[in-house]
């Protein structure tokens, strides 16, 4: 059991509905690990300043969250993992030095892997709908699986061709009104667009199309289910949701903040599902 409290955050404009704080504070009193993890409200012009005085405010690291994640890259040592993206989530200091990598990678496909296991198995042509920053990270997780093929649809295709350049291997770009053909001979299909959030307009795509052996997953986070994901379960295809993804990609900083490697546990997950009907009370 550690006697030295040590501190992480994470940092956000804003940042009061990050689940972070709650995550991290139910696995510190979990191990007994004296420390603490609290929610930071910095605006982008205070970030720099803030991000390089981490040590003198007592913390070891960060989670870093909307809209800081390019700017966390630029002010750190990334690893290839969040050159690659593009981004940076998670920060920690290394003696002196304050490094960062991106663990929505791992959170993906972790997710992905307790959820549909063996999925990455032959697994053909993926289609990811979206071509933003969560899309990257998708993107360069299927690839590092050695996934075959993955047909990166969006709204504005010139994103997708932006992320077809930089990501390299073997993307394709298909239009968005086109995102129903390219199912068929889908086996893998992931939402990143934030269509399904709440108070943004449902996700559109017919699930029919998929092959039954198909699997469904969507970044969205929501009480219950996304409506793609009810379509996909209704259809009895495997499914893996953005919770699931949220708790996965905890477990990276967590394991370099306080030297213990968390698990995902039912409980960690029911105690989120709470919070997120508004029933929960956090603790801090
Ligand atoms: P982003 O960079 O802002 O990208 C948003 C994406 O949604 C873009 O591809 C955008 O298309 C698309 N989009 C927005 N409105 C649309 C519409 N009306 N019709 C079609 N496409 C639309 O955001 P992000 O950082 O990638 O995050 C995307 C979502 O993933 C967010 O909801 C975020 O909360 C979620 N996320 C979840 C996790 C998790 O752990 N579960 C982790 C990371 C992100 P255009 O390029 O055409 O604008």
């Amino acid at each position: 059991m550690s006697t030295v409290p040590r501190a992480a955050c994470v940092i956000g404009w804003p940042v009061e509905h990050s689940r972070s704080p709650l995550i991290h504070n139910y696995w510190l009193k979990l191990y007994g690990i004296a420390g603490e993890y609290r929610r930071e409200a910095v605006p982008p012009q205070n970030f720099a300043a803030f991000v390089g005085s981490l040590a003198a405010r007592g913390y070891g690291g960060a989670n870093v969250t909307v809209p800081h994640k390019e700017a966390a890259l630029a002010l750190t040592r990334p690893d290839d993992r969040a050159r690659a993206v593009g981004a940076a989530n998670t920060l920690w200091l290394d003696k002196g030095v304050l490094r960062s990598t991106n663990t929505d990678v791992e959170g993906f496909l972790k997710n992905l892997d307790a959820c549909a296991p063996h999925w990455d198995r032959d697994l053909g042509k993926a289609v990811v709908l979206g071509a933003g920053g969560a899309a990257r990270s998708v993107v360069y997780g299927l690839a590092s699986r050695g996934v075959a093929r993955v047909v990166v649809v969006n709204r504005t295709r010139e994103r997708a061709e932006a992320l077809r350049q930089s990501l390299g291997g073997n993307i394709d770009v298909a239009n968005w009104e086109d995102r129903d053909a390219v199912l068929a001979d889908a086996a893998l299909l992931v939402n990143t667009t934030t269509l399904g959030m709440q108070g943004q307009p449902p996700l559109v795509v017919d699930v029919g199309k998929l092959h039954g052996r198909a699997i469904v997953a969507d970044l969205i986070y929501v009480m219950g289910m996304t409506a793609l994901l009810r379509s996909a379960n209704a259809r009895s295809l495997r499914i893996a949701d953005g919770l699931g993804m949220l708790l996965h990609q905890a477990v990276g900083g967590f394991a370099l903040w306080f030297g213990k490697t968390p698990e995902v546990t039912p409980e960690l997950r029911v105690l989120i599902e709470a919070d997120l009907n508004g029933a929960a009370k956090v603790t801090r």
